[in-house]
């Protein structure tokens, strides 16, 4: 399989990529990009042959990222990716950083406890399979289990909302989940921040979900300041709006994997 874009733009940033190989940042959501979705967060895995792939792009290629809002050290236990050279895992939304099997962790914001504390009290109501997801810097209510996730997530949203509001966190909406977190956390702000340490001449970000548009929003911006980028969309059915901004749309988890394989072989 060859790479191709179906933008100029997206075509420019795989030809800096091949170019310059040692100055490109490649990076990718975790959840629904590098492994499926599944009804309990817990249970998601990588996609089969994810973590190979990986450890094969990071051996030709200046930095290869995960960028999550997960636990750093979740996303490299479910991704099974101790031990890839030139992997770095930015977690909770670039607060955490893991990389060389070292993890690097702030202490969680206040407003995140005191979330922690009233989040079990407003859901009380809810419809039965709503869960609560910890993640340490942030707390992610999930729909997906109950009878009607799409009727649960709406008539959470408000609640949840005002929690925030109360606690000084903020919303980041997704696939079936609602999750409080403190603001200024976005995965855009962890690609610039990860393309300027690297001085990176080309970026490559895949995701699939509502919380990866901000990367793509900085994918854009550092275009418009003469880096080269790549937007590309895992897809599903659950949400489009990436694919219609993406240069490339590849199918679900097992096509990023695929993705990642031809990037090394076409590229290298
Ligand atoms: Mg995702």
């Amino acid at each position: 399989m060859n790479v191709e874009s179906r933008t100029a733009a997206g075509a420019e940033g795989l030809a800096m990529i091949k170019a310059q190989p040692g100055r490109a940042l490649v990076a990718f959501d975790f959840d629904g990009t590098l492994a499926p979705i599944v009804d309990d967060p817990d249970d998601a895995r990588a996609q089969d042959g994810a973590a190979v792939a990986l450890a094969e792009l990071a051996r030709h290629i200046g930095k290869v990222a995960i960028i999550t809002g997960r636990p750093a050290a979740v996303a490299v236990e479910y991704g099974d990716l101790s031990g890839i050279e030139g992997l770095v895992v930015l977690g909770q939304y670039g607060r955490e950083r893991w990389e060389n099997d070292t993890l690097e962790t702030p202490d969680p914001p206040p407003g995140v406890a005191e979330a922690r504390v009233k989040l079990p009290k407003i859901l009380q109501t809810a419809p039965e399979g709503v869960v609560i997801e910890d993640k340490g810097h942030a707390l992610a209510v999930h729909t997906r289990r109950a009878a009607e996730p799409e009727v649960a997530l709406e008539r959470l949203r408000g609640l949840v909302a005002a929690l925030a509001e109360r606690s000084g966190l903020v919303v980041e909406p997704g696939r079936f989940v609602l999750e409080l977190r403190p603001p200024g956390m976005d995965k855009g702000a962890a690609l610039r921040s990860l393309a300027a340490e690297c001085g990176s001449a080309a970026v490559l970000y895949a995701g699939d979900d509502l919380g990866d548009l901000a990367a793509y929003d900085a994918i854009e911006e550092l275009r418009a300041e003469g880096v080269a980028g790549v937007k590309v969309c895992s897809s599903s059915d659950e949400v489009t709006v990436l694919a219609e901004r993406a240069d490339l749309v590849v199918d679900g988890p097992p096509g990023v994997v695929r993705l990642v394989e031809s990037l090394t072989s076409d590229l290298f």
